[in-house]
């Protein structure tokens, strides 16, 4: 039996149903007060590294050696492709939560799913990067709330940040910008690379165990948000200064890249034998990908739309460019 479908077995074992319409989900009723927590899981179907602290959480939960006074809703967003191997079946789940969700499996899961997103008074998203990285990061737009809540959480301490109105990718609709679109923080944190390890499993222990501890402060009223902000130190802010298309289709990027990985203005990132490309900017690369290739050099599809992107530090903190 595959580690995937143990862990899966015993959230299936454990998992209580709440008032959704959804398989994969456990939903927990404290009773105490009403903060809702939703935590999203396997999004991306081979990020399956939060599911075993997920699970654990659970079963903690269920023989109260855990206790939490609110509202906790956990789902699992894709198993189907987590038991393919794959990212997903039909089209990137992370993308469709939209106002007309396309007819496929993708589609179908994320007009499930919006139902408990619309619920949340906070959702944060747990995912993995394709390739290795050095350090967990939070990547999602900047928000006081939402910078308040990372910060407070301090599951990492670097922030891929944007301005506020800048969508993950024009036209389509992530999980966590469904939830901010409602008026709520919806926070994304990449644990680890994709797969389960050992860091994946205790950074996800860890930001779910601080969240729901600052949910019942919060929701007691025992603590503010940004009184229990000021208990950590502040993140490292970084935006994406450049983005590379995935264009023409034989673009390769050099050997042995990953996440973080310093670049030098000019520096070469393409492999031997491939277009081109120079970074035009210093700064640190994220989300370098490494396609299949056909024998005659071009890119097995479906390609990602972006090939790596490159980030640096903010000049200023977020709250002197974009305010309060
Ligand atoms: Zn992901």
């Amino acid at each position: 039996m595959s580690d995937l479908r143990h862990w899966l077995d015993r959230f299936d074992a454990v998992r209580r149903h709440g008032p959704f319409d959804y398989d994969h989900h456990h939903h927990h009723d404290g009773g105490d007060h009403d903060l809702h927590v939703v935590v999203g899981c396997m999004i991306h179907g081979d990020e399956v590294g939060s599911l075993p602290a997920v699970v654990e959480l659970i079963e903690s939960l269920c023989r109260e050696e855990r206790r939490f006074s609110g509202q906790l809703t956990l789902f699992v967003g894709n198993p189907e492709a987590g038991l393919a191997g794959r990212r997903f079946l039909e089209a990137d789940l992370n993308r469709v939560f939209v106002e007309e969700p396309p007819d496929n499996h993708e589609g179908r899961r994320a007009r499930a799913l919006m139902p408990i997103l619309n619920a949340a008074s906070i959702f944060l998203d747990l995912h993995q990067t394709i390739l290795e990285t050095d350090r967990p990061f939070y990547i999602f737009p900047w928000s006081v709330a939402g910078w308040q809540w990372a910060r407070a959480i301090g599951a990492a301490s670097t922030w891929v940040t944007r301005a506020p109105a800048q969508s993950f990718s024009p036209g389509t609709c992530c999980a966590d910008e469904f939830v901010r679109l409602r008026g709520r923080p919806g926070l994304t944190l990449e644990l680890s690379q994709k797969g389960f390890s050992h860091d994946a499993h205790q950074r996800a222990a860890l930001a779910l165990n601080r969240l729901l501890t600052l949910a019942d402060r919060l929701g007691g009223g025992t603590e503010t948000l940004p009184g229990a902000a000021t208990h950590h130190p502040d993140l490292h802010f970084v935006e994406t200064r450049w983005r590379q298309p995935f264009q023409p289709n034989t673009l390769m990027l050099r050997p042995g890249l990953a996440n973080f990985t310093p670049v030098e203005l000019g520096e070469r990132i393409s492999a031997e034998g491939s277009p081109l490309i120079r970074a035009p900017a210093s700064g640190m690369l994220l989300f370098p990908k490494y396609g299949d290739y056909h024998p005659d050099g071009t890119a097995i599809e479906p390609r990602p739309g972006e090939i790596v992107r490159i980030v640096a530090p903010l000049a200023q903190h977020p709250t002197e460019l974009w305010g309060e």
